[in-house]
C-alpha cells in the first residue's frame, strides 16, 4: 500500500531542494508588501539573521518592534513568499547557528508539502502510474521529507491472520 501524498511530497522534495540551491537574479518588488507579526522576544533573536534571507532572494526588514516586512521576492516564489519566510523564520528560531541546508531543506519541505495531493484526494490510474513512475525515479523513494514511510507492504498472511484463518 503507498500514501499517495506521502509519495507526491517525496517527488516534490527532490525538485524543490536543488531548485532553492540554486536561487537566480530574478526578484520582484512586492507592491504591496507582506507584514509578519512575531513576539518581541522573537525577533530580538532573528533579527541579525534577517540578511541570509537574501540567500533565498527574500528582502526582509525589521518594522517596529514586533513586525517583519517581506519587500521583495523570487519570482517562483510570489505565491508563497509569506509561507516560505515563516518557514524560514520559524527555523531560525529553533536553534543556534542553523545552517543553510537546513534552511533549504524546511523550505522545500513545506513547499512539496503545500503542493501535493492530499491522502483522501482521488485520483485516476493514469495519474497513479505517473505518480509511481516519478516515485521510482527518486534517490529515496521510501520515506516522505518529514521521514514518515510511504510504501507498507501488508501480506496475504497478516490479512489472513486478522481473519483468524492462519
Ligand atoms: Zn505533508
Ligand atoms: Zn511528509
Amino acid at each position: 500500500m503507498i500514501d499517495q501524498h506521502a509519495a507526491m511530497e517525496r517527488v516534490e522534495y527532490e525538485k524543490n531542494y536543488p531548485l532553492l540551491g540554486s536561487v537566480g537574479a530574478d526578484h520582484m518588488e512586492l507592491l504591496v508588501p507582506i507584514t509578519l507579526s512575531y513576539p518581541v522576544s522573537d525577533l530580538i533573536r532573528v533579527k541579525d539573521e534577517l540578511p541570509r534571507l537574501i540567500d533565498f532572494g527574500f528582502e526582509v526588514e525589521e518594522f517596529g518592534s514586533s513586525d517583519l516586512i517581506i519587500r521583495t521576492t523570487p519570482v517562483w516564489a510570489a505565491q508563497d513568499a509569506k509561507s516560505i519566510v515563516e518557514t524560514i523564520i520559524q527555523t531560525l528560531l529553533s536553534g543556534r547557528d542553523v545552517q543553510i541546508a537546513k534552511l533549504r531543506e524546511a523550505v522545500s519541505i513545506m513547499m512539496s508539502c503545500k503542493k501535493s495531493i492530499k491522502a483522501n484526494q482521488y485520483i485516476n490510474e493514469a495519474e497513479v502510474r505517473g505518480l509511481l513512475s516519478d516515485l521510482c525515479k527518486c534517490e529515496q523513494p521510501y520515506t516522505c521529507p518529514h521521514g514518515r514511510p510511504i510504501i507498507v507492504k501488508i501480506t496475504k498472511y497478516e490479512i489472513e491472520r486478522l481473519f483468524k484463518r492462519a
